[in-house]
């Protein structure tokens, strides 16, 4: 199959970590190569935000990175993005219409929205269906549900989104959390699909280099910093268990850049702050971003991975603690209900709530017997049920379904 994988703001050229990039560029880029590498022909169409990029950028065998001009050649952030979907969307029709793929498959709302768009006006050109599958990533109404007023999402999600659901030919859900949401939105289940997330776990394995560790009991985050994913929970967490006598430390992976140059986002700030408070500068390491090929070596390090955050679409980074053998921590949100199995890959605990964390911790630090039993389940499941390769064949199958449907559906014009 000619696939095109169309990602807006997630391009899998992307250093992780900073605010708009994380588990959706990895995703993109994961799930291109396996489908690449079963032999299908993928093209990644991510918005242009750098001058210097050439126009058709080799990514892993049978991919490729196709970077779309579409407003300033230039870092947006996401949420500004919006009003150039209409100009991606052209780039989107000029392309496929001087080559048509088999599927195309939308990631993040807006990416939808754009996928849609150029779908449609190339089957009234071709009087054909070129059919579109949609993962969504996060969802606007979870996240408006737990930011309030907080959320930068432009208004119109409240409406496209869901009119994006509506009319994809299938959505593919990463959990059944998120299809849960769904059907809210009035997907009928028929036109939908859960397929998770997965993870590489030959470079995320238990065997391997080690990060450098004190003697202290060590506590890992790995994240995007922003205020949703419960890293000051993780902080408040520590106070507790300091305070209970237990000598452990929390290193924090993630930010903009790496640990030098930190300061300069606001999220940084609001977790000093927390820090201080709970008075833990010696036992709170900011890392900074970790190149993603770094990173099996500092869960390695750990003795616990935490993963505290107030919701979480899917979260790949509970898998890729498992994949290398560790005990998750997990609030019971969205993917991490999926993913992490309650005492017997770790424990899960309500979000927000930095005591019922420090309990969950303080068991599991004092008892290395369990924590190394759930590290060993944690890599069996990671291994066997997400590795990227099964994703892909399902991703795939997903797509067969579809094409073998197309030429006789009709374009949903509406989201009715
Ligand atoms: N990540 C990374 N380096 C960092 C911070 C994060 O490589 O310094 C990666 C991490 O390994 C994971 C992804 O970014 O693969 C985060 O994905 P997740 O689904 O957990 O969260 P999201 O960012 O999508 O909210």
């Amino acid at each position: 199959m000619r696939i095109a994988l169309v990602s807006e703001h997630a391009s899998p050229l992307a250093v992780l970590g900073g605010v708009d990039a994380g588990g959706q560029n990895v995703h993109v880029a994961a799930l291109a190569t396996a489908l690449g590498a079963e032999g299908h022909v993928v093209d990644v169409y991510t918005r242009r935000d750098d001058p210097h990029l050439q126009d058709r950028i080799p990514f892993a065998p049978n991919v490729t990175v196709v970077p779309v001009t579409a407003g300033p050649a230039a870092v947006v952030p996401k949420d500004d993005l919006l009003p150039l979907m209409g100009e991606f969307a052209d780039r989107l029709t000029e392309a496929w219409l001087a080559d048509r793929p088999d599927v195309v498959h939308g990631h993040f709302w807006m990416s939808g929205l754009a996928a849609l768009d150029a779908a449609g006006r190339v089957d009234l050109e071709l009087g054909d269906h070129l059919p579109v599958a949609q993962t969504f990533h996060a969802l606007g109404v979870v996240k408006r549900r737990q930011q309030g007023a907080r959320d930068t999402s432009p208004a119109a999600r409240a409406f496209l989104e869901p009119s994006v659901a509506r009319r994809a030919d299938v959505v593919i859900a990463t959990c059944s959390d998120e299809a849960f949401e769904l059907k809210g939105f009035g997907v009928p289940p028929a036109r939908m699909a859960v397929v998770p997330c997965g993870v590489d776990a030959l470079h995320f394995s238990p065997e391997g280099d080690v990060a450098p560790r004190t003697e202290r009991l060590r506590l890992l985050t790995v994240s995007r910093l922003v205020p949703r994913k419960g890293v000051g929970n993780a902080i408040e967490a520590l106070g507790h268990l300091v305070r209970r006598g237990v000598d452990a430390e929390l290193v924090i992976v993630g930010g903009a850049g790496d640990a030098d140059h930190l300061e300069d986002e606001p999220e940084i700030e609001r977790l000093q702050r927390i820090v201080a408070e709970q008075g833990l500068q010696d036992r709170v390491v900011l890392a900074g971003s970790i190149e993603h090929d770094d990173l099996p070596a500092w869960y390695r390090s750990a003795d616990v991975v935490v993963c505290a955050p107030w919701y979480e679409p899917f979260g790949i980074v509970p898998l890729e603690a498992m994949a290398c053998g560790r005990p998750v921590v997990a609030t019971r949100v969205g993917g991490l209900i999926d993913t992490v199995v309650e005492d017997s890959t770790g424990l899960h605990v309500p979000p927000r709530d930095p005591e019922a964390l420090a309990d969950a911790l303080e068991g599991l630090l004092g008892d290395p017997e369990r924590r190394r039993r759930y590290g060993e389940n944690g890599r069996r499941r990671a291994a066997t049920r997400y590795t990227w390769r099964r994703i892909g064949s399902d991703t795939a199958r997903t797509y067969e379904r579809l094409t073998a449907r197309a030429g006789v559906a009709e374009r949903r014009t509406s989201g009715a």
